[in-house]
């Protein structure tokens, strides 16, 4: 492969298991590797709302300038045992664990790229590089990060897209959790006594439309649960749920419409109801007219890549940022079927995003 050192530094990086809230053992290895490059990396104080065992780490290059390069660095699944196996055109694991390049191959191409631009004194821009934490679970490494008042924009390198794609628009979504609190009574000697918590639970989920239920709007009821034993008429039965849209305002719509349903039938037969709902992560649209939209069409450009933005029915860090003010955009990093067994990048893929984060990083050559 041409750029040995990216894949030798991939590799080490994919043998380090971070699940969220345990991402220490790779922001060590992040923090060994920075301090090589006589960096001074830092880490920031959100472990004490994430819960992770470290916070994030940030590293300005420079002064920090005004732009971050992100990856996350826990994985959703475990990647003890991993295997990799380098095959002609791809990299895979060998089918038993996944591979783990979600997001390593964004830290892999982010320090590959600060290590080159280092060590060959090429002329670079003042940036800042940062490493989040619990990105699969909650988002709440970037909705906690520290952010300097001098960071506008940030690129993130976490979409499974193939370079060349990068999201510039995401849905929002919201979780709620439902609970309707009936009545027990003996289901035999006195079943009149009883309000059945789940007859009421499935009079209401009949009448809420779930699925795809407009262009840009999904409602999902995740799980149910409720009732104690066979000849008890049940007393409580939980729900949660979650409606996305790539509307703000249509997301809260349709959570007041499901609210109105259970509220509804829970009083029609004297039940009590307890209703939550918070956001997950809210939706972004960064416009062409934007900096940072720019700003990628033009590296883009600059590598040889045809742009293609994408709008993403996901959250990532992207979500967490821009609804904090910073512009950020998500970048695809080829790292295909991720979270699966089957998950691989192709080599040229690795080496088209390493190509992005040089350019990012490198001051314009006029
Ligand atoms: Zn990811």
């Amino acid at each position: 492969m041409k750029q040995k050192r990216l894949l030798e530094i991939l590799l080490s990086l994919i043998k380090i298991e971070a699940l969220s809230q345990h991402e220490k053992p790779v922001a060590d290895h992040i923090l060994d590797f920075l301090h090589a490059l006589n960096l001074k990396p830092y880490f920031d104080k959100s472990s004490i709302q994430t819960g992770s065992d470290t916070g994030n780490l940030i590293c300005k290059v420079g002064n920090g300038g005004d732009f971050m390069l992100l990856a996350h660095m826990d994985t959703a699944q475990p990647t003890v045992g991993v295997n990799p196996q380098i095959l002609a055109d791809r990299i895979t694991s060998d089918g038993t664990t996944v591979l783990g390049i979600d997001n390593r191959v964004g830290i892999a191409v982010i320090l590959f790229a600060l290590e080159k631009v280092l060590l060959e004194k090429n002329v670079i821009k003042d940036f800042t590089v940062c490493f989040t934490t619990c990105e699969e679970s909650t988002l709440a490494g970037s909705l906690n990060l520290e952010i300097a008042d001098h960071i506008k924009k940030c690129f993130i390198f976490d979409s499974s897209l193939r370079p060349g794609a990068f999201i510039y628009s995401s849905c929002g979504a919201k979780k709620f959790t439902v609970t309707i609190k009936g009545l027990a009574s003996h289901s035999g000697l006195a079943p009149e006594k009883g309000i059945n918590s789940i007859a009421i639970a499935a009079c209401a989920l009949s009448q809420i439309r779930q699925g795809r239920i407009g262009d840009k709007t999904t409602v999902n009821i995740g799980t149910i649960s409720g009732g104690s034993a066979v000849n008890v008429v049940p007393e409580k039965t939980l729900l949660t749920g979650e409606v996305r849209s790539a509307e703000l305002g249509m997301v809260d719509e349709v959570i007041a419409g499901i609210k109105t349903i259970f509220l509804k039938e829970s009083a029609t037969r004297g039940a009590g109801l307890d209703f939550k709902d918070e956001w997950d992560f809210k939706p972004y649209n960064v416009t062409p007219e934007s900096e940072i939209y720019k700003d990628i069409l033009t590296v883009m450009g600059k590598v040889g890549l045809t742009p293609v933005p994408v709008a993403s029915l996901a959250g990532s860090d992207a979500n967490s940022l821009n609804g904090r003010g910073i512009q950020a955009i998500n970048l695809g990093i080829g790292a295909q079927n991720p979270h699966a067994n089957d998950e691989f990048i192709l080599k040229a893929d690795l080496i088209k995003i390493s190509e992005i984060a040089l350019e990012l990083m490198q001051k314009q050559r006029s």
